[in-house]
């Protein structure tokens, strides 16, 4: 895990209130899929955990969606502006030899974590990806998203692909596809509904959880989940990836 002082090198709007970032670190940065990184804002005391999208030497993208002041602040960079960051954190999404067909499900900005996956294993394994938006203007990603085998793109108001949400649409087609693992990454409501679908299926499934944060290294214990052993885990040390039983919804 680095702190670097970043230079942007671009900021700009890529669906409605949808922002794709890019910082130099000025050194190269091996990232993991799946791992994230923790923005400085000005003014604000923490930092927001957002996923990596792309690493390519000592550049690093990464996509947010407007919510409260911290991202709207961060909106409001611009090229040649400095950002302080923490990163590589989080254990990231592993894939096994063994594992060649891999479904994605993401949803909203859930499918962030998936591009950096995608970026990966793009032409080395058979990528199934079912990602969900609200609605056409929430609409994004969808080069990174079409280097998959298979995509199918959901709405939820129906103004676009399947009629519903992403874990939907990849249920249907779940024995037909026969993944060998499934990533994914979304608002709780939707990996509670992956988690029902999947019961008893025989397929591993690995989530990334979005929970709240302070520190981003494991110290503050505001992110803290429950597992379903009954101990507890850190999202940003121990996760943010687990596996989906491990962990209560
Ligand atoms: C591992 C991880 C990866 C993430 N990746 C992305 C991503 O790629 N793109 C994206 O748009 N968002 C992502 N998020 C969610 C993002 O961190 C929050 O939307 C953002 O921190 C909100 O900040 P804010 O100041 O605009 O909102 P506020 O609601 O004003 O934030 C207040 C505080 O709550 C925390 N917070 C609020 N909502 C969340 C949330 N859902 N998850 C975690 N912390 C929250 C903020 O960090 C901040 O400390 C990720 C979260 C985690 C934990």
């Amino acid at each position: 895990m680095r702190e670097v002082t970043a230079v942007i090198a671009e900021n700009r709007a890529i669906a409605r209130d949808i922002f794709s970032l890019t910082f130099d670190c000025g050194e190269e940065i091996a990232v993991r899929p799946g791992q994230f990184c923790m923005l400085g804002v000005t003014g604000f005391p923490l930092r927001r955990p957002i996923a990596v999208c792309k690493a390519a030497g000592s550049l690093v993208t990464v996509c947010y969606r407007l919510k409260g002041e911290g991202t709207r602040a961060l909106a409001r960079l611009a090229a040649g502006e400095a950002l302080q960051v923490l990163l590589p954190l989080g254990n990231g999404f592993y894939l096994g030899a063994q594992e060649k067909r891999v479904a994605l499900v993401g949803g909203g900005v859930g499918i962030f974590p998936l591009i950096s996956v995608i970026g990966v294993y793009a032409g080395q394994r058979a990528l199934y990806a079912y990602m969900g938006f609200r609605n056409r203007e929430a609409l994004c990603m969808e080069q990174e998203l079409a280097r998959c085998e298979k995509l199918t793109l959901a709405s939820d108001d129906g103004s676009f692909g399947f009629h519903g949400t992403s874990v939907q649409a990849f249920l249907q087609e779940v024995d037909a596809v026969r993944p060998d693992v499934v990533l994914s990454c979304g608002p709780t409501p939707m990996l509670r509904a992956l988690k029902q679908g999947m019961q008893g299926r025989g397929i591993p499934v690995y989530v990334s959880l979005e929970e709240r944060m302070g520190c981003g290294i494991g110290a503050c214990l505001v992110c803290v989940c429950n597992k379903t052993d009954g101990a507890h885990a850190r999202v940003c040390k121990d996760g943010p990836v687990f596996e989906i039983g491990e962990v209560e919804l």
